[in-house]
């Protein structure tokens, strides 16, 4: 174990060591995330305007809101427990569909990256499955369902295939956040099964699905904290 060598977050020289990542870099994923979703709270309740009940952007503000508050203070814990209160600030905060499922995808995260000081981008990726996991176990939506799902499954397999191809951890992030974004697009001209929209039928055609939208900033929030330079989704260019 090298747990206690610097304390450098993702993209530094050593960002590709097998335990390089700590606290600072889940802080800084959560307050990139909570930054997107701030800057793209609209865009994200005007797609639920369309096919639900206008609240996903100011749900999850709200939620985020909340999770970055809980931080404060948390530097010194390990990134497993932080992502577990980020878990909780969201069950308890965001309401609707998309609060306990994000909640309990990141309770599940912080839960398979333990109570270690440090971890490496495998153990993310493990981790990131098992975030995945429990939004499948609450929500059972497939892909093709038009959901999170839709933005999580490809992402995940995109970081996946990013390490297995060994050009570096943030190209992978990069790549991941790619899919996340095409998983997005994809799900414009699907019919829901799952949720709120799902009772509109055919008429959730032709609209991006929100959730879907979400996620897909959960994976540029990871890319810009593993070094990248990401522009969160909706932005221009
Ligand atoms: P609500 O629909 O309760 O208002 P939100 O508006 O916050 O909740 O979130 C809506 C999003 O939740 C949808 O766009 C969809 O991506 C996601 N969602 C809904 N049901 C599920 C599910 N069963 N599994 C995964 N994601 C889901
Ligand atoms: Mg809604």
């Amino acid at each position: 174990m090298r747990e206690q060598r610097s304390k450098g977050v993702a993209g530094t020289a050593e960002g590709d060591g097998e335990a390089s990542l700590g606290a600072a870099f889940v802080i800084q994923w959560v307050n990139e995330l909570a930054s997107a979703v701030r800057d793209q709270r609209d865009y994200l309740t005007q797609l639920d305007a369309a096919i639900g009940d206008a609240d996903h952007g100011i749900n999850l503000d709200r939620g985020l809101r909340a999770a970055v508050a809980k931080l404060e203070g948390m530097e010194q814990e390990a990134p497993g427990i932080i992502l577990e209160a980020v878990g909780t600030a969201l069950t308890f905060t965001v309401g609707g569909a998309a609060g306990p499922l994000y909640g309990s995808g990141f309770r599940d995260l912080g839960r398979a990256l333990g109570s270690k000081e440090r971890f490496g981008p495998e153990d993310l990726l493990v981790a990131l499955r098992s975030g995945l996991g429990a939004i499948q176990k609450l929500g059972a939506a497939a892909v093709g369902d038009k959901t999170i799902v839709d933005a999580f499954v490809p992402g995940l397999a995109a970081f996946e295939r990013g390490l297995r191809a060994g050009a570096g951890w943030p190209a992978a992030a990069t790549r991941a956040r790619q899919a996340a974004e095409d998983g997005m697009r994809a799900t414009v001209p699907l019919q829901a099964r799952k949720g709120r929209a799902s009772y509109l039928g055919p008429r959730s055609m032709g609209h991006q699905d929100p959730g879907a939208t979400s996620t897909a900033l959960l994976f540029s929030a990871l890319e810009r904290a593993a070094g990248g330079t990401a522009r969160a989704v909706g932005e221009p260019p």
